[in-house]
């Protein structure tokens, strides 16, 4: 990866992006790739943009403040993907400046987010987190509590697009992805944010519609 630049690792994602939709049967289109910029300046990212690439995807409100609305005023047209963790007095900054959240995990959060929304009018899509592997250290709604989280944010009128979830660390990912696919058809959201730089390749496989790759654009993070 060292020596490539920006330019060709977006090519060498996205190319491993289509082998993997051709191989299940899928279009390319039906994936989207979410660049993770966090810890990454704007120098690093201008490059990206130049290559083409959209869709960012940052996980700190506060970083994403800081780094966004002068690259955004240069191209309007890029979209921002909040990542990480969200706390619930820091949803109306977010649905400000985010067109999509993916860490929707807890009831607290969705009320929040509803009244954010109410109030500033704009309507970012919502993924809800699951904690796939039911992990106690991590982020995430426990999968046993999907359904009344999904209930309460219907009820709120949430605009929920689908599912996202992060593996456990240093096993085989392709379960919990096929679980979280089973969650999602089970309760009729369509899309699935799944797959970094290690296993975006699997994901797409089992019917990813949304990567999240930093690693592999960006290189290693300090
Ligand atoms: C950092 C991060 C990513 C990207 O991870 P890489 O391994 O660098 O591709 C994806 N999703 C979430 C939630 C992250 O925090």
């Amino acid at each position: 990866m060292s020596g490539a630049s920006p330019a060709e690792r977006l090519a060498e994602v996205r190319a491993g992006i289509a082998r993997a939709a051709k191989l299940a049967g899928r279009g390319v289109d039906e994936v989207r790739l979410i660049a993770v910029s966090k810890t990454y300046p704007a120098e690093a990212i201008v490059p990206l943009i130049d290559a083409g690439q959209r869709a960012f995807g940052e996980n700190r409100v506060q970083e994403a403040q800081d780094k966004w609305p002068d690259l955004r005023r240069s191209h309007p047209d890029v979209e921002l993907h909040l990542i990480g963790q969200l706390q619930s007095n820091k949803a109306e900054e977010a649905a400000a400046l985010f067109d999509c959240i993916h860490s929707v995990d807890r009831p607290s959060l969705v009320s929040a987010l509803a009244k954010a929304m109410e109030r500033s009018g704009r309507r970012p899509d919502c993924f809800v987190q699951v904690n796939i592997g039911d992990e106690p250290q991590k982020g995430g709604c426990p999968v046993a509590d999907l359904p009344a989280l999904l209930d309460h944010c219907r009820s709120s009128a949430l605009p929920v697009r689908g599912l996202m979830c992060i593996p456990p660390a240093g096993v085989e990912p392709a379960p919990y992805f096929a679980l979280l696919a089973t969650l999602a058809r089970r309760h009729d959201v369509g899309a699935l944010s799944m797959g970094m730089s290690a296993d975006y390749e699997t994901a797409v496989m089992i019917g990813a519609t949304h990567v999240r790759v930093g690693t592999a654009l960006f290189g290693e993070r300090s």
